[in-house]
């Protein structure tokens, strides 16, 4: 196992790191729960520069990629899409666990997606959803049910510090060994007060292994490219890294944190920021490296149960949506965001 580093400076303060009471209520205590609660204050999208920026993200979304016009419903109804409740969602039945790349696999629920790559040494997991049991039951038993074996989970990226992710890590650690990775900025978050917590979320994992941009995690045969893009939180981190469909290579996006559910607060536009300008420089990564595959650790964002089930139909591959598509999915989170913030700031 090998993690390379090319240290960075993150940027981050940790006193963007704390949430007061007040909106941790109006939150919901659950990560993405301005999803849940998006109800618009259409008073408050009133602004040209506002308007300017929900239009642009329409145009960008076009009809197939409306799942992330989600993000502008926080300040104005442009989605069409009812709000989305995750514990409805957690409620739902589990869907099958899948192998949607010759070395990607999906196990997760229809609130959260754990994705497993699998290497010449082992298998790296993409977060643990949330808690002991979802990992015993829909991790560990859904890599079984797909042959995989997760006494070789060798490393677990955790995606950001919210419970939803890192919650199930504590099970898999404990019976695997495995060694966990997240941003310095979220372990530091982690370890001085949560930005959300639920009852049923397991406990934040102890502090592992470090990344910053521009780390490499490395297993086997295979490398992941870390990626800085904070906004969700301070330290969410994005992973670029090679998929194989049938042999054939593409290049894969995993977006580490996708809503903007730190609150309105004038202290929170900074954050806000750090989301714009990490997603105006992954667009264009994604350009450079041809980026084709874009997926999510939410399904309601990347659709993924449903390209499941097309995936069964045979025929191409409809997690390959193309570089051009992929683009524009991060137009939408980035003019969204833009959106928001010249409503959040006035
Ligand atoms: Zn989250």
């Amino acid at each position: 196992m090998l993690f390379g580093r090319k240290p960075k400076s993150s940027g981050f303060k940790a006193e963007e790191i704390t949430l007061d009471r007040r909106t941790f209520l109006t939150l919901g205590c659950a990560c993405c729960a301005m999803l849940a609660l998006n109800v618009p204050d259409t008073a408050l999208a009133q602004s040209p520069a506002a308007e300017a920026h929900l239009q642009a993200a329409k145009t960008a979304a076009g009809q197939d990629l409306v799942s992330y016009l989600r993000l502008a419903d926080v300040v104005a109804p442009v989605s069409g899409l009812p709000p989305v409740a995750p514990d409805e969602l957690m409620k739902m039945p589990t869907p099958a666990p899948a192998k949607v790349f010759d070395n990607l696999y999906f196990v997760g629920n229809k609130w959260v997606s754990c994705w497993a790559i699998t290497t010449s040494d082992g298998i790296i997991l993409i977060d643990a959803m949330d808690n002991d049991d979802e990992a015993k039951t829909i991790i560990e038993a859904g890599l079984k049910t797909l042959g995989l074996d997760p006494s070789t989970i060798k490393t677990i990226i955790v995606t950001h510090g919210h419970g939803d992710h890192y919650g199930g890590v504590g099970y898999l650690k404990g019976k695997y060994g495995s060694r966990v990775v997240l941003s310095e900025a979220d372990w530091v978050m982690m370890e001085t007060g949560l930005e959300f917590d639920r009852p049923d979320w397991g406990r934040p994992p102890a502090r592992d292994i470090s990344v910053v941009d521009g780390s490499v995690v490395a297993l086997g045969d295979t490398k992941i490219d870390i990626l800085l893009t904070p906004g969700h939180t301070p330290g969410t981190i994005s992973l670029a890294f090679d998929v194989m469909d049938m042999g054939k290579v593409h290049r894969a996006l995993l977006w580490g944190g996708t809503a903007f559910n730190f609150g309105r607060r004038p202290d929170r536009l900074p954050r806000l920021q750090t989301y714009i300008d990490a997603t105006d420089r992954v667009r264009e990564l994604a350009r450079q490296q041809s980026v084709d595959v874009f997926i999510s650790n939410h399904d309601l964002f990347d659709g993924a149960v449903a390209k499941i089930d097309r995936l069964k139909t045979g025929g191409a591959n409809p997690f390959v949506i193309g570089t051009e598509t992929t683009v524009r999915a991060l137009t939408v989170m980035n003019e969204s965001a833009k959106a928001t913030f010249e409503v959040w700031k006035a």
